[in-house]
């Protein structure tokens, strides 16, 4: 079997076929191939209904009296049903799935999976899912059946139909993993076709944990070597080395509005060494919400300015652009009166030592300026940026654009790293001077497990800023039921309102399109405004023009707003301390990561915070939901995410949703450090990859979409 070979020559592949193949990004038979069971369902055992225990179970019988019952709240349809067999009957329900009353028929028989549980005092299938026994019962199928996950323009009988075609070529597939130094025993001849056999047509769940077991192996194996030559060939390239002073950094931290914690001395002292190499720097600085990253960017870019090459500092949205534009204006404005202050009265008196050491003269504080998509004068910054009047340009996607060029720019931050994706960072690093690359600090507030790191991610330095600035109180998180707003939030928001503080209430979506979902936000700021008529509510949101988003979130910032009703837009980077409450609706609709984020907007003063995350949904709230009342710490959400949802979902679909880890558990360390070994003692010799062809393909993909360089 040639897995290079178009999806047509697959027998039973018309031109319609093959145009819906593609459309899902099937196109060759090994994309085929590679398209693996997401589960397997297992029909060999059944269950009589009569002898049914709580739990997952699979029950053979007919269903009847189906039919939608509306519920009194809002947005809420269940379908109801009965499901029989010889030995009894038992009631199964789906919510909000009405088309499930017409699917089925009444006469054949079915599989039905789920979960068999007791709610309001009865026994009840809940959502279970359902196969036509007919399908199963083939003379082909063992009963045990792989699950491929919804590609909805082809049916599942067309996918099946066509693995089946294929299924004598199977031994026919070649091997891909080198049999090397290092290689675990399981990589051997022969093993890789195998293991697809064993994945799409097992016989028994151990069948299938093989297949698993080796194609997991196989993928981060590619994943880890994809790392490590991107990281040798980031060793290849050079770049502007920026000398560092200790006197000269001593200065500034010494002037500085505050301490650095430990954790920011740490990091920046890692940074600034970096920096001071003839190959570029690619360091990931990793802290929580409010730790403090910025400051520390701050100080490598000063550095950069000591050296006489310029900073760029890239961030997801114009409001954050701009809020760093200001604080970082303030910081240096105040940088450079106090230093030169120190420096007009005598330095000795002062006990300065490292100020009396390091020279006037040659002291350079970053001159700084703002480019966002609303700035005025472009041409005239531009320019500027170009002759090198400015050291620090701190700007959104507007600094990626062809016509932004550099006098000489050796240093890159990026805010917020996993808001862009490969290409737009790739922009950012070609503007440096012919033959060098700069130096890249890339921030996120998202931590990276310590797994993803060694996977994904790893071609980069860490560094870790896990210390809150002293002071910071704790932020209490609360579920709460929208029925009990009026009795538990609406007076706990008055008493907040009441000390001059201010309140996020966060929103989904801004026009009434999804209004099964989530409340627009002008509907929610006018009921807000009516129930507190006292304070000033503003909204924000992605539909407004930057030049009004960035007026309201000043007037927040200046409290001259009270509540900001808002959607997510304020989820990245924001700071606005004296806001301590954040109330975030329909909830169970964001990721982990994405909640954390968003919480993070409060609790940045000196003041105890509080977030209430608001449910409407049916039952129980979700695991992610009492993780985040558990738990404050960023970097067990990111670990509980990771296995909840999947690298791909957490870190943006702009930067790995392509990457789409099929069998690989990101969590198992033991498979990643045997693929880890094997993959470090084949790079040792980058040429052999000529010997493997078919590998060096894969791994070049990988490449592209892991190099942060
Ligand atoms: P993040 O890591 O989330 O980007 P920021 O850099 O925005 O955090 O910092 C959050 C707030 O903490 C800012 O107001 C900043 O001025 C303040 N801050 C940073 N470091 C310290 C420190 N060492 N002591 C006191 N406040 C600090
Ligand atoms: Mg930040």
């Amino acid at each position: 079997m040639d897995l290079q070979s178009p999806i047509e020559e697959v027998k039973g592949v018309g031109p319609k076929t093959a145009a819906a193949l593609k459309r899902v990004n099937l196109c060759t038979v090994g994309d085929l191939v590679y398209c693996l069971p997401r589960l397997y369902e297992n029909y060999q055992t059944t269950t009589n209904i009569a002898d049914l225990r709580p739990g997952k179970v699979v029950i053979r019988g007919k269903i009847g009296d189906l039919h939608v019952v509306r519920t009194s709240r809002k947005h809420l349809t269940i379908t109801q049903g009965v499901i029989r067999d010889e030995t009894g009957a038992i009631r199964t329900l789906w919510f909000n799935q009405p088309y499930r009353a017409k699917q089925f028929d009444e006469k054949r028989e079915y599989y039905f999976t789920g979960k068999y549980e007791l709610k309001s005092g009865r026994y009840q299938l809940t959502s279970p899912s359902a196969t036509l026994v007919q399908d199963i019962d083939t003379d082909a199928s063992s009963g045990f059946q792989p699950i491929y996950s919804a590609k909805s323009v082809i049916k599942p009988q067309t996918f099946h139909k066509l693995l089946e075609s294929l299924r004598p070529d199977f031994v026919k597939i070649p091997d891909l993993l080198p049999f090397t130094e290092g290689s675990p025993s399981f990589v051997k001849p022969g093993a890789r076709a195998e293991a697809l056999y064993n994945s799409h047509f097992p016989e028994n769940p151990d069948d299938a944990e093989q297949g698993r077991q080796y194609l997991a192996y196989e993928e981060l194996f590619e994943l880890i070597l994809a790392a490590k030559l991107n990281q040798q060939e980031n060793q290849r390239l050079k770049s502007i080395p920026l000398q560092f002073s200790t006197a000269h950094t001593q200065v500034l931290v010494k002037h500085l509005p505050f301490q650095l914690t430990g954790a920011q001395r740490r990091a920046t002292w890692e940074i600034l060494q970096d920096l001071e190499r003839n190959i570029p720097m690619n360091r990931l600085l990793q802290g929580d919400v409010g730790s403090g990253k910025t400051i520390v960017a701050a100080l490598a870019a000063a550095q950069a300015t000591q050296n006489h090459h310029q900073t760029a500092f890239l961030a997801p949205t114009a409001i954050l652009a701009t809020q760093h534009f200001e604080s970082l204006q303030n910081l240096f404005t105040s940088l450079r009166d106090s230093i030169l202050r120190d420096y007009s009265t005598n330095p000795c008196k002062s006990g300065d030592s490292t100020l009396a050491n390091s020279n006037k003269k040659k002291f350079r504080i970053p001159r700084i300026a703002l480019l966002t998509g609303s700035t005025r004068n472009k041409r005239q910054l531009k320019s500027a940026i170009a002759s090198g009047k400015v050291d620090l340009v701190i700007g959104t996607h507007a600094l990626l654009t062809d016509d932004t060029n550099f006098h000489s720019l050796a240093f890159c931050i990026i805010d917020e790293q996993h808001r862009f994706g490969v290409n737009q960072r790739q922009k950012l690093l070609l503007k440096s001077p012919t033959n060098t690359a700069p130096h890249l600090l890339s921030m996120t507030a998202t931590p990276i497990p310590r797994s993803l790191q060694l996977t994904v991610f790893g071609d980069l330095d860490v560094s870790i800023v896990n210390e809150l600035p002293p002071g910071r109180q704790p932020i209490t998180t609360k579920i709460l039921s929208e029925t009990d707003q009026r009795d538990e939030l609406y007076p706990k928001m008055q008493e907040l309102l009441a000390k001059g503080q201010q309140i996020y209430w966060i929103c989904q979506v801004i026009e009434e399109k999804n209004a099964n979902t989530a409340t627009p936000v002008k509907k929610q700021a006018k009921k807000l405004a009516e129930l507190f008529p006292k304070v000033n509510v503003g909204i924000l949101h992605g539909k407004m023009k930057p030049d009004e988003k960035d007026a309201t979130m000043t007037e927040f910032a200046e409290n001259k707003i009270q509540i900001l009703v808002s959607t997510t837009v304020v989820e990245v980077g924001v700071n606005v301390p004296n806001a301590n409450m954040i109330i975030i609706q329909d909830s169970e609709n964001y990721g982990l990561a994405q909640l954390h984020q968003l919480r993070g907007r409060v609790g940045r003063g000196d003041q105890p915070a509080s977030c209430f995350l608001l449910t409407t949904g049916e039952g129980k709230p979700s695991k992610r939901l009492k993780e985040m009342e558990k738990s404050t710490d960023g970097f067990h959400l990111a670990e509980v995410d990771l296995k909840i949802r999947g690298p791909g979902e957490i870190y943006g679909a702009q930067q790995h949703g392509e990457l789409n880890l099929q069998v690989a558990n990101l969590a198992d360390t033991e498979l990643i450090s045997k693929a880890s070994h094997h993959a470090s003692e084949f790079a040792k010799n980058p040429e052999n990859l000529n010997d493997y062809p078919e590998l060096a393909m894969r791994i070049k993909k990988y490449q592209q979409l892991t190099t942060l360089n």
